[in-house]
């Protein structure tokens, strides 16, 4: 048994957006009134039983979704991609290198590596007296196999997000896939047999480069997934109104959630 934590299920810009009448936040169809409306920027942990804990995507809000998820110690990392709203809480990253006492392993597609020296290239130069800056250890991964991280067999596979290629992976039966908007056949392959799957889906309408809510469902029909759980969610998708019309096993996740997978 594994838990998932969801630590964040927004869209790039969280929810609310930035601005609005007030300034206080543009919660398009969101009901404000609603907690779990509040979305930050899109990540999970995944924890095993004797507390090893892998967490994909670093996102600006990563250092208050560990608080908030009470998530005090990372095995390793993995990047889906190298967008910001995945990445730019790297630096946040080097409290969890005090706490661990080493360098943590990040793991990624030569690609995304590529953006994340480049822009954190001070994250990867090794150990430092007290970790005045963050010390990351880069793993480069492809698409198309199984991979040991911390333990976990993750195994990964490509998905088309329009603007470059993410990576969506499968531990047991418990998927992830954000950021995609077509799934190329491996992926449905690598997917069969899942019975949790978390979906990125941005919103109602067909989006250039994200999966909208038809599209979700119907690849999570095809897959066979027991249980489906949207992430990276915009302000198009209001809580209650999913509660309402999403149809049975699937389901809305709201930051902080839980699920015990296998
Ligand atoms: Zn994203
Ligand atoms: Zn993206």
């Amino acid at each position: 048994m594994l838990k998932i934590v969801i630590l964040g299920c927004g869209g790039s810009s969280g929810v609310p957006l930035l601005g609005g009448a007030d300034h206080r936040g543009a919660w398009g169809a969101c009901d404000p009134g609603e907690p779990r409306n509040r979305r930050t920027r899109s990540s999970i942990v995944v924890q095993a039983p004797d507390g090893t804990t892998l967490l994909v995507d670093a996102g600006p809000d990563l250092r208050a979704q560990l608080l908030a998820a009470g998530v005090g110690r990372v095995d390793a990392v993995l990047l889906t991609h190298a967008h910001a709203d995945h990445v730019t809480g790297l630096d946040e990253l080097r409290m969890i290198n005090r706490i661990m006492g080493r360098a943590l392993p990040l793991y990624a597609t030569e690609e995304t590596l590529g953006e994340v020296t480049r822009r954190f290239d001070y994250a990867f130069r090794g150990v430092t007296p007290g970790f005045f800056r963050p010390a990351l250890e880069p793993f480069p991964v492809r698409p198309g196999g199984t991979v040991e991280i911390a333990g976990f067999p993750v195994r990964l596979f490509r998905q088309d997000h329009r603007v470059m290629d993410t990576l969506g992976l499968r531990i047991g039966r418990f998927g992830y896939s954000t950021d995609v908007v077509e799934m190329p056949e491996p992926g449905f392959e690598a997917l069969a047999g899942v019975r949790d799957w978390i979906i990125g889906c941005f919103q109602r309408a067909p989006h250039p480069v994200h999966a909208d809510l038809a599209k979700a469902v119907a690849w999570s029909r095809r897959i066979g997934a027991e249980r489906t759980v949207l992430t990276h969610m915009g302000p198009d998708l209001d809580w209650a109104w999913m509660r309402q019309n999403l149809p049975a096993g699937v389901e809305a996740g709201y930051d902080g959630m839980m699920l015990e997978v296998t």
